[in-house]
């Protein structure tokens, strides 16, 4: 059985590590080729992942990446589909929601290859956000759907899709924050910081509806300068650029890094007061790490979370923003709303039913 594995930004790779990393340990038969569309490339948003998290290289690499949406996912097409042309995969799988995911399910569906989407049913019922239209489409080219929530089931049967393709399997972001906790490690830099553990909030802001619109960006950075509190701030490259551009200087609470590794970004998770973020995976993190989040977003796929009172989604007002990072809400909930760390071997387990029936289906008929 052969898999072809279709990765390219940051998440996917976290993801991508845990599902990899269980073939290899409970089905090592089984053949998986990474692709590295190359939508990430930078080396601490894509090689620290592969060298730390201990992902197979990848079997090829598109090198694709910083164009627009229509230019990376039009180039993407064209070599996937080549590639799948001369891989034959089984299954063809792909996570999240990035152009890599539309690219890899849509190139993939056309030459009628089976394809598996790892956190289906996510909506944030916002179309412009460009996560939405990639997640929406693959979902519905898809023919396994593995929903990470009670609610992506919804989602998925709200739709139409027929309840045999989809899968609450949990989520393999679960999977990773159970399995790498005990390597996550302080950045060597943190000392220098003189900050106090559980008294610092940590933040990322990546999202386009916020670094493409001058008036959020502002807004959000005076939110973090009005709370007074030393804040953490791993700068994605797209925001480092953007602040360039719109002139805007961290205020002197924000301390701006460089992109983390994983395993330092769970170890900032573990040992800030709080979080904010406009990322999906992050504000999933914070829980993880009982951790109250506050998410600069207008709104979240991840329901769960509000409905819980553990996250606070506070858009990019300045006052909301400073008062909820102030409130001091402490994180109370024993629950388990992303499953309990098993999401991969299940996800594997449902693929190779999938084919070991079709093969004796198969010979039955040549019979
Ligand atoms: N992450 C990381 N280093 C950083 C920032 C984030 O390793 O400097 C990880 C984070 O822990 C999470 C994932 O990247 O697992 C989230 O990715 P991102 O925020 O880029 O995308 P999203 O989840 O919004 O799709």
């Amino acid at each position: 059985m052969k898999i072809l594995t279709v990765i390219g930004a940051r998440p996917q790779f976290i993801k991508a590590a845990v599902v990899s990393r269980a073939f290899r340990e409970h089905r090592p038969d089984v053949q998986e080729l990474l692709v590295h569309t190359g939508q990430h490339y930078d080396a601490n948003m894509s090689d620290v992942f592969f060298d730390e998290l201990k992902i197979p290289r990848p079997a090829h690499n598109l090198g694709i990446g910083g164009g627009t949406h229509g230019q990376n996912t039009g180039r993407m097409l064209e070599k996937l589909e080549e590639l799948m042309l001369l891989e034959k995969p089984d299954w063809v799988l792909v996570y999240g929601d990035t152009d890599s995911t539309l690219a890899g399910a849509l190139a993939a569906s056309k030459l009628h290859i089976k394809v598996a989407h790892v956190e289906a049913g996510l909506r944030s019922f916002n179309r412009r956000m460009p996560e939405e239209i990639n997640r929406i489409l693959a979902d519905h080219v898809s023919t396994l759907l593995f929903a990470p929530t009670r609610l992506a089931v919804k989602n998925l049967r709200d739709e139409g899709v027929p309840s045999e393709k989809i899968h609450p399997v949990g989520d393999v972001m679960c999977d990773a924050a159970v399995f790498y906790k005990q390597h996550a490690r302080k950045p060597i830099w943190f000392d220098s910081l003189c900050l106090d553990i559980d008294k610092f909030v940590l933040c990322t802001v990546h999202r386009a509806e916020n670094t493409d619109d001058p008036d959020r960006m502002r807004g959000i950075f005076q939110g973090l300068e009005k709370s007074g509190i030393p804040v953490v701030l791993p700068l994605h490259p797209r925001t480092r650029a953007k602040l360039k551009q719109m002139n805007l200087v961290l205020p002197s609470n924000v301390h701006g890094v460089d992109p983390v590794g994983y395993l330092e970004m769970i170890w900032l998770e573990a040992n800030c007061r709080l979080v904010a973020t406009d990322s999906g995976g992050v504000q999933k993190e914070a829980y993880f790490n009982k951790k109250y989040c506050v998410t600069l977003r207008e709104e979240t796929e991840w329901i769960e979370l509000v409905e819980a009172g553990l996250n606070d989604v506070v858009g990019s007002n300045p006052e909301k923003i400073a008062e909820a990072l102030q409130s001091g809400r402490k994180f109370l909930s024993e629950s388990y709303l992303y499953g309990s760390g098993q999401a991969a071997e299940q996800i594997i387990a449902r693929l190779v039913k999938t084919v070991e029936v079709k093969t004796v289906a198969d010979r039955i008929s040549q019979d």
